[in-house]
């Protein structure tokens, strides 16, 4: 079993990817077996060095909004969850944020929110062509969620660089019983084919022990990410909030998180790899950790204090201390005595070498 493993792995890192099949195989050992987990690991590890050395990107996360259309079962801001009290932060306010995230060091701005009809194109295009125009050194991120191709060009267009929208699943079965019958995974797909096509850096990523998924359903998404080749990949374990349908269910494993972060750095050995919100929320070691198993990216939170606890995806979101804007010094502590180094710089997907 052991040499098929490594044969597979072998495979993985030479050629960027694996059928369902391998992928079973090789999760399923790298589970089992720590000293293969370690091994991946290490293989994980020396690619992120070679690419990135022990530089930590930054991004300046800014919870835009926490109104949306949709209702997405595990989510505590979705649109039937009467508990949550809804805000929106203005273009100044979020111009605001901005200058103070580009004082602190930050040179990339993730934008991100619910479905909010407000932020129409017209506002949103107005919003990223003023933040270009006054951090023309900084990239803008947007995590908006589901538009049309046309509203995805004209937010290019205005200077938008990257776009974050997580697959979340592409088995339909899970898909859908993670999501009401009008939220399609076929149009999700057709956002993240549109946004690739247009020139954005595009990023897809899964909730690892999401409700009802299965390693075959892990093994699933790693194929379709070999195949679509995204230049960020956000994944983070599945935490439960206390006002959905899945308020018992079992948070998702860290371990197996770590485990993935490194065969997704193996696979795409240049992506931009978030050790996520959720990964610092679960394990107090989190983003260490990540960095260890290939990650390069935190995106520290630096929406307005009295909002912060108004987007609440899940419960105990951490949104404080090494996990926001004005507790840099913090994270930049913690990333040095794990051996790496927070950088100022926009910190674009490199080339991939030969
Ligand atoms: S996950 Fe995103 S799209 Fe789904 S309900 Fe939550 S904010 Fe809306």
């Amino acid at each position: 079993m052991a040499s098929t493993t490594r044969l597979i792995l072998n495979d993985l890192h030479a050629h960027g990817r694996l059928n369902h099949q391998q992928w079973l195989t090789l999760l399923a050992e790298a589970q089992s077996a720590p000293a293969f987990a370690e091994e991946i690991r290490t293989c994980a590890h020396a690619i992120r060095e070679r690419y990135f050395g022990r530089a930590v990107y930054i991004r300046g996360l800014i919870e835009i909004s926490n109104y949306c259309r949709n209702d997405c079962y595990y989510c505590g801001i979705r649109k039937s969850n009467g508990e949550v009290s809804r805000y929106r932060l203005s273009p100044n306010e979020i111009l605001q944020c901005c200058r103070q995230g580009h004082d602190l060091g930050f040179r990339t701005f993730v934008l991100q929110g619910g479905e909010d009809a407000w932020f129409n194109d017209d506002r949103l295009a107005r919003l990223v062509a003023a933040i270009r125009a006054e951090f023309p050194d900084s990239a803008i991120t947007l995590s908006l969620g589901e538009r049309s191709r046309e509203s995805y060009e004209r937010l290019f267009a205005a200077g938008a660089n990257r776009y974050l929208l997580r697959h979340e699943a592409v088995n339909p079965d899970l898909y859908a019983s993670l999501h009401p019958p009008r939220q399609r995974l076929a149009n999700r797909l057709d956002c993240l084919r549109n946004l690739q096509a247009i020139g954005y850096q595009a990023g897809a990523g899964f909730m690892v022990g999401a409700p009802g998924q299965t390693l075959a359903h892990i093994a699933e998404d790693m194929v379709f990410l070999g195949d679509f080749r995204p230049a960020m990949v956000g994944i983070g374990p599945f935490i439960p909030q206390h006002a959905t349908s899945y308020a018992h269910e079992p948070a998702g494993s860290v371990d197996l998180t770590l485990i993935l972060l490194s065969l997704i750095r193996i696979m795409l050995p240049n992506v931009l790899l978030p050790a996520t919100t959720a990964l610092g929320t679960m394990d107090p070691q989190g983003h260490a950790k990540g960095m260890r198993a290939g990650a390069n990216v935190v995106m520290p939170n630096l929406s307005p204090a009295d909002v912060r606890g108004k987007y609440l995806l899940y419960d105990n979101k951490m949104s404080f201390g090494s996990e926001a804007a004005e507790g840099l010094d913090t994270l930049r502590q913690h990333m040095a005595e794990a051996g790496y180094k927070v950088v100022v710089a926009r910190g674009d997907q490199p080339p991939l070498e030969n």
